[in-house]
């Protein structure tokens, strides 16, 4: 790659914003509201996926520093629970505000660490600050249950207080977003909390971290500790941090599920996918042609929601052309230029795995219809492209579709029957969301009822809901029983109290052994 002494991008908010420094950023940590450099001597660089330019390094985070950031947030955290509920919507308001404010700043990090277009880079951050909207209202989403007189004068009620020190570890694809997620519900029910960033693009988190501190949250609230594996496992082994929150690879979640669980910890996991459409003889073939598209090549495929497989129903891809027409028409560009549709894959390692899986299944019968393997881009000739690429005749023993490729790969197979499909579907070990194509009730209505799927569209590509609701991935896609956002979000971060209380004077009834609910 070239020379690491290029102008690099600064856009961390913590270090001079000049575009000529010759030296990579150094991500600091957070600990205690200071932005202080790690003394690890061992570093990552974060790099460009669409010129290979080292944006920054990241630290990985010694031990000791992890620990003074977990002492930061038990120390935080007796005043920050006991801060009134309004105080700590406040500082959210403040946050969405600042959040639109540098939306720009924000989307431009996101797309030189990360790759996306500027538009799907302002997208993730536009649904993370749907997450900070929702903690907005967390008096409501966080009321209790009373009942009064439940028994002879007793009153009961429920409150739902917050664990303590709290942990979230996020994967690369979306930078803004994921973090989004986790920390504002988390601190907005009256959490600490310690964030470890993806190692490939902490920028956005960094950026996001600064703006909660002008937002006025109290130092020590959140901190952020960089690095891989050793930060995950001291993170996973802490017994002062009581919850973790992960979004990630399946090998990644599932350890982590394990390890964090053993030492009596809640996690919530969300992992690796693979999604469906189901395309039904009577779906409307333009809507779902764009809905197909986009879905499979939008982000570059680089996210847990892509429709990475279409099953055509009725024996035939009767769009064949159509798709592969619609597919080509994408502009493949630096997420920087105008107009490109789709950036660059996250790593040289990631494009050489996908391109390798393609390859595999070309040799066991699948036909490449479109191949984006060796598209060049002008200008940016070192950039870790992969254009749009079909493959048709996929069946479910092929490596692509045991796989979840996370590049911009359809696979199209076939089904004589809607029964055979939903089959097809619930046959695969993992599922975050399916959907169908279909002007049929009938059929649309068989689908929701049968699949497999923690989200399902109809008619809808990618149906990921707004943060009032859940995101529930179903079988391996998931581990853990409260998911992300909406209810069971308020609910991971928070544990119930049941009190019962008696306020009247009573005549001494003697001793009473036995044991009724309330007497
Ligand atoms: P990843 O698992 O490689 O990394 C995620 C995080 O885990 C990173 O912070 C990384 O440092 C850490 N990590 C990686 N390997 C680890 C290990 N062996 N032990 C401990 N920690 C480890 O995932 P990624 O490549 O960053 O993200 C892509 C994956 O995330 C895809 O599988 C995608 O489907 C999934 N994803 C799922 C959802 C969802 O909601 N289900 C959303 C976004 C992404």
């Amino acid at each position: 790659r070239p020379n690491r002494s290029v102008p690099v991008n600064t856009t961390n908010p913590l270090e001079s914003s000049s575009k000529h420094n010759i030296h990579p950023l150094k991500v600091p940590n957070l600990i205690g509201g200071k932005f202080v450099d790690s003394q690890a001597c061992a570093i990552i660089d974060v790099i460009n996926p669409a010129t290979q330019e080292v944006v920054s390094e990241v630290p990985l985070t010694t031990y000791e520093e992890f620990k003074a950031a977990v002492s930061a947030a038990k120390q935080a955290y007796p005043s920050w629970r006991n801060t009134p509920v309004t105080t700590r919507q406040r500082i959210m308001f403040k946050l969405q505000e600042l959040i639109r404010r540098d939306i720009d700043k924000l989307a431009m990090n996101i797309t030189i660490e990360q790759g996306k277009t500027l538009k799907g880079a302002q997208g993730d951050v536009l649904r993370g600050l749907e997450v900070v909207e929702h903690a907005c209202g967390m008096a409501t989403l966080q009321m209790g249950e009373f009942v009064p007189n439940a028994s002879n004068g007793i009153d009961t009620y429920c409150l739902r207080e917050p664990l303590g020190v709290c942990a979230g570890i996020c994967p690369f694809n979306f930078p803004a977003m994921i973090s989004l997620w986790m920390f504002p519900i988390a601190v907005t029910c009256g959490n600490t909390f310690i964030l470890k960033p993806s190692e490939k693009n902490p920028g956005a988190s960094m950026i996001l971290a600064a703006l909660a501190m002008e937002a006025g949250l109290p130092h020590g609230v959140l901190n952020i500790v960089h690095g891989t594996n050793d930060i995950v496992n001291y993170i996973c082994d802490d017994d002062d941090i009581k919850a973790v929150s992960f979004v990630g690879s399946n090998t990644a979640g599932m350890n982590i599920y394990a390890r964090a669980a053993a030492r009596g910890k809640r996690v919530q996991s969300n992992m690796g996918a693979k999604n469906h459409a189901i395309i039904m003889p009577d779906a409307s073939m333009e809507a779902t042609l764009n809905a197909l598209v986009a879905a499979g090549f939008g982000a570059a495929g680089q996210r847990c929601m892509a429709l990475s497989t279409a099953v055509f129903v009725g024996g035939s891809i009767p769009w064949e052309e159509e798709l592969v027409a619609c597919a080509k028409a994408l502009k493949v560009n630096a997420g920087t230029e105008p107009g490109a549709d789709l950036g660059p894959v996250i790593s040289k390692e990631a494009k050489d795995r996908i391109c390798r899986l393609v390859q595999n299944d070309v040799g066991s019968g699948a036909r490449l219809v479109l191949d984006g393997r060796n598209i060049v881009v002008p200008g940016y000739e070192y950039g870790n492209f992969v254009g749009p690429t079909i493959l048709c005749d996929v069946t479910t023993n092929m490596e692509c579709y045991k796989e979840e490729i996370f590049g911009p790969v359809l696979l199209c197979m076939k089904a004589d029957s809607l029964e055979e499909a939903i089959t097809i579907v619930n046959r695969n070990k993992c599922s975050n969301g399916a959907s169908i194509f279909t002007t049929s009730g009938v059929a649309a209505r068989k689908f929701q009822n049968e699949v497999e799927a923690g989200l399902v569209g109809i008619n809808v590509p990618v149906p990921v809901p707004l943060p009032f609701s859940s995101f529930t991935g179903s079988k391996l896609s998931f581990a853990g029983d409260l998911n992300f956002c909406g209810k069971a979000g308020v609910q991971f971060y928070t544990q119930i109290k049941t009190v019962a209380q008696q306020w009247k004077d009573l005549p001494s009834r003697g001793v009473l052994l036995a044991n009724p609910p309330l007497s």
